[in-house]
């Protein structure tokens, strides 16, 4: 093979790797701050919950302070019956303390039911209070294992880029363009070249272009898409190979250029 062909054939490999890499490192802070802002809606839960709680406290130390005013009253009214000249007034006066009573029912009915809704306020708190507890030592695993494959994929990706320098020093200045312009463009500068067509856009070389292609010794770049052609003779459609086998090969190329764009995302979703 053209030693050219070879080098180009490592560095499209490595620049694949560091931009999977690249995004992956892009990605997990935005699956970083995707769970924080769910931490941050189960502890909203939490303050809610306690807001119902104390709202609750309040109306119910209202209510007790109401009843306390309407015994007194009652009381109040009880004693100037004693003083009372008149029928009328003694019967208005017990009016009033029918009203007092009734308001003081009220209140009292309001209190129970403040006491049972204090009850599944408390429950709903528990239950916030325990998915928050939950979910803050998940963010901290998934925090921590974000660093720590962050710190792996940076230094891999400068591995990679070491070896990607080392490469390029050794590759022809106008080949390395070409590929760089197709990279750039396509998001892959090498298409396997297979029954005399390029795998990547599927347009068909000239025949003597093919024979040329198939020597695997110059630089040959497809017309349509640009892209550099290699022969794979495994690939050869002459050589009997299982099915199974083809089909899968088949796969990985045709991969181009926006599906293999989609193969780099990191697959996880919010
Ligand atoms: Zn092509």
């Amino acid at each position: 093979m053209n030693a050219d062909l070879q080098r180009l054939t490592e560095l499209e490999k490595i620049d694949r790797e560091a931009s999977r890499l690249t995004e992956e490192v892009a990605g997990l802070p935005k699956r970083v701050a995707a769970i924080e802002a769910k931490l941050a809606e189960h502890k909203a839960a939490v303050e809610k919950a306690k807001a119902r709680i104390k709202g609750n406290e309040t109306t119910r130390r209202q209510m007790e302070a109401d009843i306390k005013g309407f015994q007194e009253k009652i009381a109040k009214y009880r004693s100037q019956s004693s003083s009372v000249k008149t029928n009328d007034e003694y019967r208005a006066l017990m009016h009033e303390v029918e009203f007092a009573e009734k308001q003081i029912s009220g209140c009292e009915d309001k209190i129970l039911e403040l006491m049972i809704g204090l009850e599944n306020d408390e429950k709903a708190l528990k239950v916030a209070e325990a998915e928050l507890k939950t979910e803050s030592a998940d963010v901290e695993k998934e925090k921590a294992d974000a660093r720590v494959r962050t710190a792996e994929d940076e230094k891999l990706l400068a591995g990679l880029k070491e070896q990607r320098a080392t490469i390029r020093t050794m590759v022809n200045d106008s080949a390395l363009a070409h590929y760089d312009r197709v990279m750039r463009q396509r998001k892959s500068a090498l298409a396997e070249a297979r029954d005399q067509k390029c795998m990547a856009c599927f347009v068909m070389v000239r025949p003597q272009t093919w024979q040329e292609i198939r020597t695997n010794e110059q630089i040959i770049t497809c017309n349509s898409c640009g892209r550099i052609l290699y022969f794979d003779p495994a690939n050869e459609v002459a050589a009997p190979e299982p099915a199974r086998k083809k089909k899968a090969r088949a796969a990985e190329v045709e991969t181009e250029p926006e599906q293999a764009e989609q193969e780099t995302t990191p697959t996880s979703t919010q």
